[in-house]
């Protein structure tokens, strides 16, 4: 009754005050992003970091973010310059580090032991490299400057608005895609007119929104010209959309409004890492698109429960849940979590999540690293199989670079047998924040900054 003397802005502000309280925000703030790149395809990590907020005496304010990161007032950040500065190795020309086909004669690689005073990195082994290398440098150190303030910001101990992630949508409110801003006021996210808070809440909303973008009708990716979508990918993105808006049935609560509901459509995100332990909130985000949906997200990787050390130890196998599924179901009812630690392929093999339909399946690869040398032998017994399901593929990559490799790895291991849904390109919803490896402070990436899609060919039999 009070919905109808409330406007629809009204409205959407008392959904948010049902949330149950341990979905609002402050338990957010708890959850710090962090980085942890084992190696150069990189590895994001969230973790709980509470223990890492210096005293709240010591609050660091906007005017006070940058420190260098050695003499950062956060142990945390100091740990990491030591992790630098152990494992990462002077960029100038020089040294020409780390190649076996070293020729002789060439200054031998150097760690990174010298801070730039302008970004507070340690980058080179010394000033004299820094001073000599300059020009290079510049190139990035603006950027590097932005991640320190940036990670310090996120250690600062000040109360983070913009994590406050609204509940269900208005329906009498479309939500506009077309990009982070118009996304961000139309789902009205608070305080989003600072740059900072931005990045800081696009680096987690880019999970559920590059999925969310591709999938929703009032998707930003069309057949129009430049827009990216091809026409095998419009109809396989179709299929999917006509079970993500399913027709409204007069549903309702009493007995005369129970309608039979549509099997939930199945999100299977491979090679799960710090994804999977993002905040439900976050995920919850997707649900909110699609409100009409069911959806049940499956993350699936021996990775996938890392940094969710308290929800081990994990369930027997048992012959009801052979691959010891960790199910989240009461996340509001529209949607469902269910996290497997073990390779996809085994899993597929043993015909577990058979059979595939292109109308209520699909697959998501955050940053696989498929053509990277340290994790491509990992997915080449996968890849066949992903084709062989013919449900879309949604893949990101971290950098321009990192993306066109796995696709040239595609290309490599199974010509002719995909096509093309998405063409590569920059994500409308990449993280907006830029993060660095430690291993290699000078190679700059964002979560999910490219973003493509292919699928399995599907053959037309021959008629004669
Ligand atoms: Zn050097
Ligand atoms: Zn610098």
């Amino acid at each position: 009754m009070t919905g109808e003397f409330t406007c629809g802005r009204c409205l959407q502000a008392l959904h948010r005050f049902r949330l149950p309280l341990r979905l609002r925000s402050p338990a957010l703030n708890s959850y710090i992003p962090c980085q942890r790149r084992s190696f150069s395809s990189g590895l994001i990590a969230w973790r709980t970091a509470t223990s890492d907020i210096p005293d709240p005496r010591a609050l660091l304010k906007p005017n006070n973010l940058f420190h260098n990161f050695s003499q950062s007032p956060s142990p945390a950040i100091r740990q990491r310059a030591a992790f630098i500065k152990q494992n990462a190795f002077c960029p100038h020309p020089s040294h020409l580090q780390t190649r076996p086909d070293e020729p002789e004669g060439i200054a031998p690689p150097a760690h990174s032991h010298f801070e730039c005073p302008d970004c507070g990195i340690p980058i080179y082994c010394s000033e004299g490299h820094w001073v000599d290398d300059f020009e290079a440098h510049l190139e990035v150190c603006e950027t590097l400057k932005q991640i320190n303030e940036d990670d310090h910001d996120l250690r600062s101990g000040r109360f983070f608005p913009e994590f406050a992630m609204p509940g269900l949508q208005d329906e009498n409110f479309v939500i506009n895609m077309t990009n982070w801003d118009t996304f961000l006021y139309t789902r009205e996210f608070d305080a989003i007119n600072d740059d900072r808070s931005m990045r800081q809440v696009t680096r987690m909303l880019t999970y559920p929104l590059t999925i969310g973008s591709v999938l929703h009708e009032l998707s930003p990716y069309s057949i129009r010209k430049d827009k990216r979508l091809t026409a095998e990918g419009l109809r396989s993105i179709s299929a999917l959309r006509y079970s993500l808006h399913p027709p409204r049935t007069g549903e309702g609560v009493d007995i005369q409004g129970l309608r039979v509901k549509a099997p939930p459509v199945r999100i299977f995100i491979l090679g799960a890492r710090a994804e999977s332990s993002l905040p439900r909130d976050v995920w919850l985000q997707l649900s909110h698109i699609f409100p009409r949906s069911l959806i049940n997200l499956i993350f699936i990787g021996p990775e996938s429960m890392a940094n969710r050390d308290e929800e081990f130890p994990l369930p027997e196998r048992t012959p009801e849940n052979p691959f010891g599924g960790i199910v989240e179901d009461r996340l509001g009812g529209q949607m469902k979590i269910t996290t497997y630690v073990d390779y996809f392929h085994t899993m597929y093999k043993a015909h577990y999540f058979q059979p595939f339909d292109p109308y209520l399946d699909c697959i998501v690869l955050f940053h696989p690293g498929l053509g990277h040398p340290a994790s491509s032998h990992e997915w080449e017994e996968t890849l066949p199989l992903l084709l062989e399901t013919k449900v879309p593929i949604i893949t990101t990559g971290y950098t321009q670079w990192d993306m066109e490799r796995d696709i040239d790895w595609v290309r490599e291991k199974c010509a002719g047998e995909f096509d093309i849904l998405l063409e590569p390109g920059e994500n409308i919803f990449r993280s907006l924040r830029w993060d660095l490896n430690d291993l290699d402070p000078h190679d700059v990436s964002c979560g999910n900054w490219g973003l493509w899609a292919f699928r399995g060919k599907r053959y037309i039999p021959c008629l004669d």
